[in-house]
């Protein structure tokens, strides 16, 4: 493959509107690094479950905060505590119900950017999440901003869920509730930076999602895919 320039592109949006499904296909198209921060932050999550630091419905943030710089995250793409591949415990519909309010607290903000930071340290990284192109790569220089209607949000998360129990209508909620959450929390909510591009997939196949992100490549940033 030519050598194509090595930018940070910044994915941020909604949840369920395939952030990390689109971010992971460009990474690959473009041999980048690919970061779902949303991982990382379900991996605080499941880490705070584990040590009794969320229980019952409540999240005790001191002794969470506590018990951070003892916690190893990574991501190789899959997410990693220590030597442990997490990846399909974090997508467990526990985690989600806790990990909005635990990625409003502060110092876990903190822990998840400097883990970020140090993984995207080379360039040529793909970041999705909720904040990345306003607080943790503000200078990145591709945005984009993805959001889609939410009954097919809701769907398509559906469709991938495989806790047994878990209904659409608690998938739905779940759905809400977080975007709530996310973009009404204090610190870094969820928002479009000025300079992000509206990516809306409602009707879209990841085919064409793909073609749309290649032409913008192709025709203002130097690339020739
Ligand atoms: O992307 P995903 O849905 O897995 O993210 C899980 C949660 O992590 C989000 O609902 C949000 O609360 C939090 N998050 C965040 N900032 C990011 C990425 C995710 O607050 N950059």
């Amino acid at each position: 493959m030519k050598q194509q320039p090595k930018i940070i592109i910044a994915i941020d949006g909604y949840s369920s509107t395939g952030k990390s499904s689109f971010a992971k296909l460009i990474a690959e198209r473009l041999g980048y690094i690919h970061l779902d921060s949303g991982a990382l932050y379900r991996a605080v999550t499941l880490h705070g479950l584990r040590n009794g630091t969320i229980a019952n419905g409540k999240i005790d943030a001191e002794a969470l905060v506590a018990t951070l710089p003892g916690l190893e995250v990574s991501q190789r793409p899959d997410t990693y505590i220590g030597e442990e591949n997490v990846e399909g415990l974090i997508r467990q519909m526990e985690v989600s119900s806790y990990v909005s309010p635990v990625s409003a607290i502060p110092a876990v903000r903190v822990f998840v950017d400097d883990n970020l930071h140090k993984m995207a340290s080379g360039g040529g990284v793909v970041m999705d999440g909720r904040d990345i192109g306003t607080t943790v790569f503000p200078n990145a220089e591709l945005k984009i901003f993805m959001q889609a209607d939410e009954m097919v949000r809701a769907m398509r998360r559906y469709k991938e869920t495989t806790d047994p129990g878990t209904t659409f209508i608690d998938v739905l909620h779940n759905l809400r509730d977080r975007d709530l959450r996310d973009s009404t929390r204090d610190v870094s909510p969820l928002r479009k930076a000025d300079d992000a591009i509206v990516l809306d997939n409602t009707c879209m196949t990841m085919d064409q999602e793909i073609q749309w992100l290649v032409d913008l490549l192709n025709s203002k940033y130097g690339f020739s895919l």
